[in-house]
């Protein structure tokens, strides 16, 4: 199996960036914000609750998210690997991610960083509030908001995957397409991707 984190702050690309690896590598997508706004749409008690965390800009429960991930995964084992999309966010996240990939036998390969100034991110938010209608893009208190979770509590991911020896930083800013060359060729890199 070959399972990947895209990581990044809101607005890094990871989604876009996520649909182009999975068509090239053939991996199942696991996004962490996707699953919650379809359970918000769907009207679950899972997503009513979720709704106030998303609004304000905070992050959803661990527990919350970690469940919907091991119905993901259980849902889909004959997969050639995932890529997680906005998951972890912590590091009790990371830690339960590793044991879920230890349950499966298999592990994470490469953590992918997308790497973007802030300036930047907030004008991509902005824009994709706009298009898309989503609340938490439109509102600039709940933007803010996210930038601070994510400095308090997903930044420090990077050292516990550096520790790893499992992270890999690319430039984010610019042409998409070259963005997935970076990322596609840090994949290549790996040993034992050769045969995909
Ligand atoms: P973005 O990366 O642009 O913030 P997402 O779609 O990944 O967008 O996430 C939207 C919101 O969903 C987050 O602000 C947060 O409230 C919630 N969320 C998504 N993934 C997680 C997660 N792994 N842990 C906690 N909350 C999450």
């Amino acid at each position: 199996m070959l399972n990947i984190i895209i990581f990044g702050p809101p607005g890094a690309g990871k989604g876009t960036q996520s649909a182009k690896l999975i068509e090239k590598f053939g991996l199942k997508h696991i996004s962490t914000g996707d699953l919650l706004r379809a359970e918000r749409k769907a009207e679950t008690e899972l997503g009513i609750q979720a709704s106030e965390f998303i609004s304000k800009g905070e992050l959803v429960p661990d527990s919350v998210v970690v469940g919907m991930v091991e119905n993901f995964m259980a849902a889909n084992t004959e997969s050639k690997g995932f890529i997680f999309d906005g998951f972890p966010r912590t590091i009790p996240q990371a830690d339960a991610l590793d044991h879920l990939l230890e349950a499966h036998k298999t592990r994470i390969a490469i953590v992918l960083g997308l790497e973007v100034d802030e300036d930047e991110l907030v004008k991509r938010l902005l824009a994709r509030g706009k298009e898309s209608g989503r609340a938490d893009d439109q509102n600039e208190d709940t933007i803010r908001n996210r930038f601070s979770e994510y400095n308090a509590k997903t930044q420090p991911l990077i050292n516990y995957y550096k520790s790893q020896d499992k992270y890999t930083g690319v430039d984010g800013m610019g042409e998409i397409d070259r963005i997935f060359e970076d990322l596609s060729k840090a994949i290549f890199k790996l040993n034992g991707s050769a045969g995909l």
